[in-house]
């Protein structure tokens, strides 16, 4: 190995160190998961979830649009008409998780903006059946209402 060579394989490993010893000292961009968490962008798509007013009131007028949009059928929604009142109240909201592709077209369509997308990204499983919500009891155990 010839001396010009020595110092040109001793120049490039500085380089190198010069990066490793730069990335060393900056700031740290790991994130220690599950004790700290990112912040995730406002226009990440959880799974749906429902939406209600300052009351607690949920927005959705069991019309089934989003069910006839939903191009993978994921979406069931039942409700009943209680008496005296003029609109259907929402029962069930069952979402299978499993076969949502995140399109969207469920939040879009619906006409009172009832839907929207969760911040969750938490979901892991080994078992299917835990991806099957029903988004009306997911609703009130986050203390929706
Ligand atoms: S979530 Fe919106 S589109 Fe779906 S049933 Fe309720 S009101 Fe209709
Ligand atoms: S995001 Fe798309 S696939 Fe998922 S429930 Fe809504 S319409 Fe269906």
């Amino acid at each position: 190995m010839s001396p010009q060579e020595v110092v040109r394989g001793a120049l490039s490993l500085l380089k190198g160190m010069k990066v490793t010893i730069r990335a060393f000292l900056g700031p740290s961009v790991t994130c220690q998961y599950p004790r700290e968490t990112l912040e995730l962008s406002p226009r990440f798509r959880g799974h749906i979830k429902l939406v209600a007013d300052e009351e607690g009131k949920l927005y959705c007028r069991v019309c089934g649009l989003c069910a006839r949009s939903c191009p993978t059928g994921c979406i069931v929604v039942e409700g009943v008409k209680k008496e005296g009142e003029k609109r259907k109240t929402l029962t069930r909201f069952l979402l299978d998780f499993t076969r949502c592709s995140h399109c969207g077209l469920c939040v879009e369509v619906c006409p009172t903006g009832a839907v929207a997308f969760s911040q969750d990204y938490n979901l892991a499983s080994f078992s299917k059946e835990d991806f099957y919500f029903d988004l009306v009891e997911e609703f009130r155990r986050r203390g929706g209402g």
